[in-house]
């Protein structure tokens, strides 16, 4: 434990418990107090050990009733910015059809492309803010965006703006990527490849010269992108300096993680069907495996991604709502934390590592969030729960006392 003593404490949280989330563990401290200085955890540590002035010297004292302080969410995973219904399909859904049949007959995504496409920028950034609001509710306090609704540069920049207001206008960290490569547009249906080099020519460096997003994805599947075309991008992509990710692996096993982890990816998500040897080109660069249950659960899968493949390669885990119209309308992490346990066989302990350190590796921020340690981020949640485990444990439960995000309190009961 650092126990680097500051000149200042801003708040002195006290009369609580610390799920530090350092070490790939809980690593829980009993009867613990939490120093904030400015923007950052300044000091953590036992209650008793906390040195004789620093009650004296603090600005505020939170009294944490005997709760849980954990690292703020980090939801690495999210498409928000949509306009549109999909409740009807979701009729449709339950009455037989599958997301197969209904995005080759010009449903699922592309009926929120063609919303989106229509929709103002304000009308957009309305719509996205009730979302990033209801995640701020959940303690998230980190959080990444996905476009991927536009398909054509115009509509694609405007949703990576309306993700930059969001960043601008709410307190969480937003990271946005760019997903032009989601599904074919329309006007490609017969041109895949034409559509790859319009993403390539145009909206990359586009995206690039704009500076408004910080990583580029891509939907490798059957119904999405083929791996040569996601080739293309990513080389694209790596050349113009931008992180990469992928949406890898989800409906069948097209060697997408393999060709990510070459790429040096920072993360492969969904993986329900990963294949061994995807999974070990995974270990062997360093990228995060992000589980997103959500999808899995609203789709009915049966497939279930290889846990066990990823502890015995020590492949960090992330989970993430996945929140997005068409596969994962989820606006709940404590909702995502009891799938990851319930679907996935995680253990608590594995998902809430994946909502917080596991999350932040998956966008390359565990140097700054996702765990409780001096020097990092002071984004935390102060939980009224008798253990950790409540939080994967108590469905539909919600119980936070307060939200702190780089030291300023954002919410508080
Ligand atoms: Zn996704």
């Amino acid at each position: 434990m650092k126990t680097l003593l500051p000149d200042k404490i801003d708040v002195l949280f006290i009369n609580g418990h610390v799920a530090t989330m350092v070490d790939n563990a809980l690593s829980i401290i009993k009867k613990a107090a939490l120093a904030v200085t400015g923007e950052t955890i300044s000091w953590v540590g036992k209650e008793k050990s906390l040195p004789q002035n620093f009650k004296t010297r603090c600005q505020k004292i939170i009294d944490c009733n005997k709760g849980w302080i954990l690292p703020g969410f980090v939801d690495c995973h999210t498409h928000l910015v949509w306009a549109g219904s999909r409740s009807q399909e979701f009729e449709m859904r339950l009455n037989g059809a599958s997301y197969e049949e209904i995005s080759k007959n010009g449903g699922g995504i592309l009926s929120t492309v063609k919303s989106t496409r229509n929709a103002s920028k304000n009308d957009l950034f309305i719509l996205a803010s009730k979302r990033v609001e209801a995640l701020l509710k959940q303690g998230i306090t980190s959080l990444e965006i996905k476009s991927g609704y536009g398909l054509d540069l115009e509509t694609e920049l405007k949703i990576l703006d309306v993700i930059r207001r969001l960043d601008e206008n709410f307190p969480l960290h937003i990271d946005a990527t760019f997903l032009g490569v989601h599904a074919l547009p329309p006007e490609y249906q017969h041109n895949p490849d034409g559509y790859i080099d319009l993403v390539t020519q145009a909206m990359l460096p586009a995206v690039k010269a704009q500076g408004i997003a910080t990583a580029v994805d891509v939907f490798c599947e059957t119904i999405g992108f083929t791996l040569p075309q996601t080739k293309k991008v990513f080389e694209t992509a790596k050349d113009l300096g931008f992180n990469i990710k992928l949406h890898a692996e989800q409906l069948s096993n097209s060697n997408g993680a393999a060709l990510a982890s070459e790429f040096n990816a920072l993360s492969c998500d969904h993986l329900e069907y990963l294949s061994l040897s995807g999974a070990k080109k995974m270990a062997q660069h360093n990228v995060a495996a992000v589980l997103l249950p959500g999808a899995f659960y609203f789709l009915k899968e049966t497939q279930k991604p290889p846990v066990d493949i990823f502890r015995n390669l020590k492949i960090p885990m992330a989970v993430s709502t996945d929140l997005n119209p068409g596969s994962s309308p989820v606006h709940s992490m404590t909702l995502i934390l009891n799938m990851a346990c319930m679907l996935f066989d995680m253990t608590c302990e594995e998902a809430l590592l994946g909502a917080t350190i596991n999350g932040a590796k998956a966008l390359g921020l565990e140097h700054s969030k996702g765990s409780i340690e001096a020097g990092k981020d002071a984004d935390l949640v102060v939980w009224d729960i008798d253990t950790p485990e409540d939080l994967c444990y108590l469905v539909g439960l919600t119980p936070i006392n307060t939200i702190m995000i780089k030291g300023n309190i954002h919410y508080t009961t």
